[in-house]
């Protein structure tokens, strides 16, 4: 790997062009860089577990995309299946034996889901899924969690984690009152909440909506018997569960937070691995549910590219290259980094904590390090001290580490992470740590 040189040049002159075409310059806000400041890196190509920018800077990548690629990028079964693909045609809005293969894939892993639908994001995927919950109980109210994020449904965007958090925004303009009305938000891992909300409006809840794991408010793993506590509450009041595994499946076990946990819920979503870094999502679960869509029911849902052939063979790739030794070395990286970041932080006396929910993390600094209790919700993150983390991102970038621009997200590492990269983190490390230690308190 070559060193990063501190060169970035093409990438602001980029930045600068894209703002005049493109609102804020890129196609989704948290990769402006808004929240630590300074012009986002333009990406040339990457390969391993390597990006490479337009001035060509080398990082190390702890973003992976926002999750997808476990293998590293342009891993060579997956671009192999890819061209395969895309050499037979690029789509045909008719179904395709793929398409099933990568359902049944699904299927396998996932005990809980009987059947699938496949769409083109994780937005797409959970907006279905509710739709469906609504159509199969007729009931009209949903509850989520301040602090997860669903994608971008104007039903969910309501205190919402990801962007929405680093943005620091309540929830968006152009989500009507209606839109909202009938969502309830209530703080995550707060099973006395929903047990209330459910005693008040048990009748009108159509499902309850949750992160299998958090990870959009940075890693907050479910305090024990949360998930279990919502299975239980939703079945006696005859709402669905439905548990987003957009984040968490196929990368934090081969079966996702469920292969870890066990909880099995109604509805699933998925997004993220199983497409392998194209847009393929999917939302599945029940069959007696999943049946009420249309064509065999009434629930209304489609896509003119859903299921397309090339999506598909990067997510069957990645899924069928993603052995046990790719799952070990996805936990062992994700330990790995924590340590260096712990040790790290406390050489240069940062107060902080390194939280993990399977083998997504985030460093949160905060001087509640008490070793018996963890953040673990919004209100948590809310309290850290945020500003710590803009000059700590900056110190890594700096020297040719890719961590995710804001404090609210999850640090996702690959199986690709080798001895080099290591080593350029652990040289990173310290001079970050120092800029975290002596960031001016706001
Ligand atoms: N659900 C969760 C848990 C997510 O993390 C995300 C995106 O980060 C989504 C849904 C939305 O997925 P997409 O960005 O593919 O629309």
């Amino acid at each position: 790997m070559s060193r990063s040189a501190d060169v970035t040049v093409k990438s602001s002159e980029l930045f600068e062009r894209a703002q005049h075409a493109i609102p804020g310059g890129v196609n989704s806000p948290v990769r402006a860089f808004s929240a630590v400041g300074g012009d986002p890196r333009f990406i040339a190509s990457a390969t391993g577990c390597t990006l490479t920018d337009v001035d060509g800077n080398d990082y190390v990548d702890l973003v992976s995309s926002w999750g997808p690629m476990i293998l590293g990028h342009a891993h060579p079964a997956v671009v192999e299946a890819v061209q395969r693909a895309a050499a037979g045609g690029l789509s045909f809005g008719a179904p395709t034996e793929s398409e099933v293969e990568l359902a049944e894939e699904i299927i396998d892993r996932v005990d809980p889901v009987a059947r699938v639908r496949l769409v083109n994001s994780g937005t797409e995927a959970t907006m279905s899924a509710i739709r469906l919950a609504r159509g199969y109980t007729g009931r009209p109210k949903i509850i989520k969690f301040s602090g997860c994020y669903h994608g971008h449904v104007d039903a969910l965007l309501a205190d919402a984690g990801s962007g929405v958090a680093t943005l620091g925004l309540p929830t968006s303009p152009g989500v009507t009152g209606a839109a909202a009305h009938d969502t309830l938000v209530l703080a995550y891992n707060d099973l006395k909440a929903v047990a209330k909300a459910f005693e008040e409006f048990g009748d009108q809840i159509a499902a309850v909506i949750t992160e299998a794991a958090a990870g959009n408010m940075g890693a907050i793993a479910p305090v024990d018997g949360f998930n279990a506590g919502l299975r239980e509450l939703t079945r006696r009041h005859g709402a669905l569960l439905i548990i987003d595994e957009v984040m968490t499946g196929f990368r934090v076990s081969p079966a996702g937070w469920f292969g870890l946990e066990g909880v099995g819920a109604d509805l699933y979503t998925f997004g993220k691995v199983m497409s392998g870094g194209l847009p393929a999502a999917a939302f599945g679960g029940r069959a007696d549910v999943m049946e009420r869509l249309a064509p065999t029911g009434p629930v209304y849902q489609a896509g003119t590219l859903s299921g397309n052939p090339v999506a598909v063979a990067a997510g069957l790739a990645t899924l069928r290259t993603a052995d046990a030794a790719v799952y070990s070395a996805l936990d062992a990286n994700a330990d790995r980094l924590a340590g260096l970041l712990t040790d790290a932080l406390r050489t240069a006396g940062v107060a902080h904590r390194v939280q993990k929910a399977g083998n997504l993390l985030s460093v949160f600094f905060t001087t509640d390090e008490a070793a018996d209790t963890r953040i673990i919700d919004y209100a948590g993150v809310k309290a850290t001290q945020t500003w710590r983390f803009a000059p700590f991102f900056h110190a890594l970038l700096d020297a040719g580490v890719y961590p995710p621009p804001s404090a609210f997200e999850a640090w996702f590492v690959s199986a690709a992470l080798d001895e080099d990269a290591f080593t350029r983190i652990a040289d990173a490390l310290p001079a970050a740590a120092r800029a975290a230690a002596t960031a001016p308190t706001p």
